[in-house]
């Protein structure tokens, strides 16, 4: 039945690239026999769930959307994907997204561009898009995405979901292809909270396999949702509200607040001062680790491989020519230019410094209020092909999201209005680990 839904709708939306019908029907059948013996059962079980397809999925193609990857099988599973598998979920397909996670709209994909499905001419967010997209049409009621700059969240709000991003640690990212290791997060894009909330269950936990996962205790992240958020206290960044972003959604932030107030909460402005280098900083950072990160696909080890090299470096030049787009390309230069010797200490070293007082700033806060309350975008969605050639237009879009990375703190994002058309979403942000109080706001404010 998922199936003829997906196929009905994905002819426009475009959020699948591959679909895995047999092994989904196989899937579905062991679970039943385990029914049938009264073995298991769970909140997730039987459930049909679109992975992004940068996350690896064992005999099942993981492209990253780039033509590098294009026949890549991999031999072995991400650990979101065992522990899904453990909750008996089934894995539907793989869905669309931005080059190698590089990007904010999903054109930057080699096979296709997904829509938004609450306006066909304008994109879904990216470059988790393929998955916020199908959740919005209605073609799965779970996926994953990745979020490094801002992939979960603002595809989520540019398509009317709901899409946390962890704090850094509480998922392991052993099969999540690199993209900025320091900063990229796995987290579950669904419809509802209480749904996030048992996605986030079944994925979260310290893993062997990765050594930056922490080892800390994973509460059952349902049980906060109760709807009281009586005295809690909100910070509201000045900074997330002033110039840039647009009236509509300044608008629809200052009516959140009005309801979350209404409930018990209260709020007060603050300042975040460092944000205004965050996008600098990340874009510093982020090229530069992947850079490095992508330095392995060669057309040796596995991929797309140039015919008619003639020698061993003119393989690797020509398969890296011809395999990445254009936005890849851009980052592994200024990734490279920016960890070169001479240009490290001012640009690779600066940066960190800086994330060191964008950090801080987040600390300052947290040690008088419990959330952060903002938008997730400056706008709504915009044009198909309205920002493809500009992108530093492209890159501001994420003004707001990234800052929570560079922090490693988790941040959620909530249907909050319309804007023409086109939702907008609330962002919740908490302190480390305290995705509990994240959900308990939005559950509220749902
Ligand atoms: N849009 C940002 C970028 O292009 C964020 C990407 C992400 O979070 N994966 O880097």
């Amino acid at each position: 039945e998922a199936y003829t839904r997906i196929k009905d709708v994905d002819e426009k939306v475009q959020a699948f690239l591959t679909l895995d019908e047999e092994n989904a029907f196989n899937q579905a059948k062991q679970l039943d026999s385990l029914l049938a013996a009264g073995e298991k059962t769970g909140p997730l079980f039987g459930l049909p769930i679109g992975i992004k397809d940068n996350i690896v999925t064992k005999n099942l193609r993981t492209t990253c959307s780039s033509r590098i990857l294009e026949n890549f099988n991999p031999i072995y599973n991400a650990t979101v994907m065992e522990k899904l598998h453990n909750a008996g979920t089934i894995t539907i397909g793989k869905l669309n997204m931005d080059e190698f996670a590089m990007g904010s709209s999903t054109e930057n994909s080699y096979y296709m561009n997904t829509k938004n499905p609450w306006n066909l001419d304008t994109v879904p967010g990216g470059s988790s898009g393929g998955s916020a997209a199908a959740v919005a049409a209605g073609e799965v009621l779970f996926s994953l995405g990745s979020d490094t700059g801002g992939s979960i969240r603002q595809p989520a709000a540019y398509c009317g979901v709901v899409g946390l991003k962890p704090t850094y640690g509480r998922i392991s990212r052993f099969g999540l292809v690199a993209f900025a290791s320091s900063l990229d997060q796995i987290g579950p894009i669904t419809r509802t909270v209480e749904d996030n909330a048992f996605l986030l269950n079944a994925i979260s936990g310290v893993d062997p396999m990765d050594s930056t996962s922490a080892n800390v205790a994973v509460p059952d992240f349902t049980k906060g949702l109760t709807g009281d958020i009586k005295g809690l206290k909100i910070a509201v960044p000045k900074e997330y509200l002033g110039e840039g972003v647009s009236e509509e959604v300044r608008q629809s932030v200052l009516d959140a607040l009005k309801v979350l107030e209404k409930l018990g909460a209260t709020w007060e402005e603050v300042s975040l001062p460092h944000s205004k280098y965050a996008l600098a900083t990340y874009y510093l950072l982020s090229s530069s680790e992947a850079s490095a990160n992508l330095s392995r696909f060669d057309g040796i080890r596995y991929g797309y491989r140039a015919d008619n090299a003639e020698s061993l470096i003119e393989l690797y030049k020509q398969t890296r020519a011809e395999g990445f787009g254009d936005e890849v390309k851009r980052r592994i230069m200024l990734g490279t230019f920016a960890l070169s010797s001479g240009y490290y200490d001012a640009y690779y070293k600066k940066a960190q410094k800086v994330r060191t007082l964008i950090k801080k700033d987040f600390e300052d806060v947290f040690e008088k209020y419990d959330v952060i309350v903002g938008p997730t975008t400056p706008t709504p969605a915009f044009k198909i092909g309205e920002k493809v050639n500009d992108p530093l237009t492209m890159y501001a879009n994420d003004i707001l999201t990234i800052p929570v990375n560079l922090a490693g703190v988790p941040g959620i994002s909530v249907p909050c209005g319309f804007s023409n058309g086109l939702p907008l979403g609330l962002q919740i942000i908490g302190k480390h680990f305290d995705e509990e109080s994240v959900y308990k706001v939005a559950y509220a404010y749902e």
